[in-house]
């Protein structure tokens, strides 16, 4: 596991760099991705006195200190920014056109808006259920224990291939598409700790769940339980240990259902040739005329 621990530790660097400072607790990214620095030199640039500014996606009027600057020509309001987290593509969003940016930024807003938390395990893992879509938050306000969402990671439940947890490194357990099912023994009988691996430090340095993506942009994204050294004694850990079972099983659950459905499709898909070889060996019995057969061949092969 030790290439995997390396691969981890280095991810896990880019994805705290891609956490954002204003966010006072940082607790869950979902970055595997490096981040883009602050290029905000000239942000407080071309300012007209008497210009008024509005936000160009919400129409909301801006101020010397609200307006963001999403390329030069096109400003949003703070709400926006946030909506379509386009911060956290700073460097990319610069080299587009004004007119670009704005279709980015409003394909990201409709996104964003699409997707309706119907589940959250304990705001790490955020579901919309009927739609079939799930993210992970970057960052959360520590406050309001607000979910800071990128449309950027707003995946379907297709897009899963596997997910792994590691402590301090290790892979503790293991699952996804085609696998076995993660039983309860990785997390130890009492199922409060990883008693499985005994000869563990009293000292959980990261708890962590990578999840491996299929078919879309982002290769894998990290769910980030523990980040820095944390005593296995404290309820801290205790609490982060259950959240990162749930989380499992919530993806367990996912792909099961996902598996099901694609049976379930491929069983649907095959039933026309059956039912059609059904209808030709009542032909060659002579139990139905060629026309029937005809017939009853076109209606199954167009449904
Ligand atoms: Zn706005």
């Amino acid at each position: 596991m030790k290439d995997s621990h390396d691969e981890v530790v280095k991810e896990e660097m880019y994805a705290r760099e891609g956490l954002d400072e204003d966010a006072e607790i940082c607790e869950i990214e979902g970055l595997g991705r490096e981040y883009d620095e602050d290029i905000d030199d000239d942000d407080i640039e071309e300012v007209d006195e008497d210009e008024k500014l509005s936000c160009a996606v919400c129409g909301k009027e801006l101020h010397l200190f609200t307006k963001k600057k999403v390329t030069k020509g096109l400003y949003i309001c703070g709400d926006c920014e946030e909506k379509s987290a386009v911060h956290r593509y700073k460097k990319e969003m610069r080299k587009l056109s004004p007119e670009e940016a704005l279709r980015i930024v409003l394909k990201k807003i409709e996104k964003a808006e699409n997707f309706k938390i119907t589940k959250s395990i304990d705001g790490f893992l955020l579901i919309d259920g009927p739609k079939r879509l799930w993210t992970v938050p970057y960052a959360i306000k520590s406050l309001k224990k607000i979910p800071r969402i990128d449309p950027a990671l707003i995946f379907s439940f297709d897009a899963i291939q596997s997910y792994e947890l590691f402590e301090n490194g290790n892979c503790m357990a293991k699952g996804g598409l085609g696998m076995p099912p993660i039983g309860g023994l990785l997390f130890g009988e009492d199922g409060d700790g990883f008693s499985a691996n005994s000869e563990d430090k009293d000292i959980c340095e990261s708890l962590q769940i990578r999840v491996n993506l299929r078919n879309v942009s982002v290769p894998k994204i990290f769910i980030n339980l523990i980040f820095k050294e944390i005593d296995k004694e404290k309820k801290a850990y205790g609490s982060a240990v259950l959240t990162a079972q749930k989380i499992l099983s919530a993806f367990e659950n996912i792909i099961r259902a996902e598996e099901k459905d694609e049976q379930k499709t491929r069983g649907a898909a095959a039933s026309p040739a059956d039912e059609i070889k059904k209808y030709k060996e009542l032909l060659d019995m002579g139990a139905i005329s060629p026309e029937e057969y005809e017939k009853k061949k076109n209606e199954l092969l167009n449904m």
